[in-house]
């Protein structure tokens, strides 16, 4: 069997020791710090002594799927093609979920080092995300959401609801399990942003899960792994000061400016849950029914209170490596306490329930916690220290620089 196994331009060592990669949904890093202040993250805080404690960059847009792509093909959207969680196909005209494995145009590190032999598990806790993590994949590849009989057996107990903390601690928990059996040496564990979207730093809900999931990752130390943390985005509060959302219904600000259907503006935050979020998130995509608006369009967009960026679709893709081909006419980016939605008529807030909208997307979430529990050699202390990491560079790290 090789040594290492080598992707989109980096080499991957096999593993010496079980390792796991967890990708903390939305935790942004004011949960971190507020949390080792507050010292109920006593396995978190050791990593400053025992391992690395930083931040790192995500990929843009700051969105759940193409964060986990690139965490997984060490890659930015560029190469591996998902630039959202939802996009246009502007040939069909049919709104379309990024969750088909076909639309991912490289290979993951998962996939080759399972094929190069080493046991390897990818679990989720919605299956969303499953199906385009685990392609390729010979091994455990399952989510809590849709657990069955044999899952629910290896943890010990029934499948939590979709809509629950408990759902990212039963991925934890399986982890536990498959590394107690020795049934898995690398594991990739992707968790769900409920409690983030709904909870600030310091919540007791908040807190109540953090503690849960720090207490987890002592359980891997015990077992004997190195462990790598990351997020897909941070999070933001994006409510008003009467805890009403501050969103820009941009298809509709358009509308009244330009005419009726000038614009079609597509929210990639968008996902089969939106009770949590109401498909409201800090970036957009519009696409033009007349390009020669497109000057004017940008213009009064960027002119919008509580616009941090409108960047035609080319300048985008090239100023945040995401796909040309996939790309909008423009985008628009709301600073870190403004949301962006299409059309008012368009997004239910129901499932707010009266709770301040958080959210994420723009470049106010960029910053995710970049966590490592063992030691770094090799130089990569030093490029740790010195160079602008991103969440990507987790696999790297914790394989090649982390073994230890
Ligand atoms: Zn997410």
């Amino acid at each position: 069997m090789a040594d290492m196994i080598e992707l989109n331009g980096r080499q991957y060592r096999r593993p010496a020791r079980p390792t796991v990669i967890v990708c903390a949904d939305g935790c942004d890093p004011a949960y971190v710090r507020r949390g080792i202040a507050d010292g109920i993250l006593p396995t978190i805080a050791s990593f400053r002594e025992r391992g690395f404690l930083g931040s790192a960059e995500a990929a843009m847009p700051s969105f759940t799927n193409p964060n986990n792509l690139s965490i997984v093909t060490g890659a930015p959207p560029a190469v591996h093609g998902i630039s959202g969680n939802y996009y246009l196909d502007r040939e069909s005209g049919a709104e379309v979920m990024m969750t088909e494995p076909g639309l991912v145009r490289s290979e993951t590190i998962l996939a080759l080092l399972s094929a190069a032999g080493v046991k390897t598990a990818a679990i989720t806790a919605k299956d969303k995300l499953l199906r385009m993590l685990a392609r390729g994949l010979e091994g455990v590849a399952f989510s809590s959401e849709c657990a069955g009989r044999a899952e629910e057996r290896l943890v010990g107990r029934p499948r939590p609801d979709i809509y629950s903390a408990d759902l990212s601690l039963f991925v934890l928990e399986a982890a536990i399990r498959l590394l107690e059996k020795g049934a898995a040496e690398v594991l990739y564990l992707s968790l769900s942003d409920f409690v983030q979207h709904a909870h600030a730093p310091g919540d007791p809900e908040a807190d109540a899960f953090l503690a849960a999931l720090d207490a987890r990752l002592g359980r891997f130390l015990e077992l004997g792994a190195v462990v790598g943390l990351v997020a897909d985005h941070g999070m933001n509060d994006k409510a008003r000061a009467d805890g009403s959302p501050n969103v820009i219904f941009l298809e509709d600000a358009l509308s009244s400016r330009f005419g009726a259907k000038s614009a079609r503006v597509i929210c990639p935050i968008t996902d089969p849950f939106v009770r949590h979020h109401g498909a409201l998130g800090s970036f957009v995509r519009v696409y033009l029914r007349d390009l020669s608006d497109l000057e004017a369009m940008i213009a009064f967009s960027a002119a919008l209170p509580g616009v941090a960026l409108a960047l035609e679709g080319a300048e985008a893709a090239r100023r945040f490596e995401l796909p040309q081909d996939r790309e909008a006419d423009f985008v628009v980016l709301g600073d870190e306490r403004t949301v962006l939605g299409s059309s008012a008529a368009n997004h239910d807030l129901s499932g707010l329930a009266g709770r301040r909208l958080r959210s994420h997307g723009g470049l106010g979430e960029v910053e995710v916690p970049f966590l490592l529990s063992h030691p770094l050699g090799d130089g990569y202390r030093e490029r740790a220290e010195k160079a602008r990491l991103r969440n990507f560079d987790i696999f790297d790290f914790a394989l090649n620089g982390a073994a230890g």
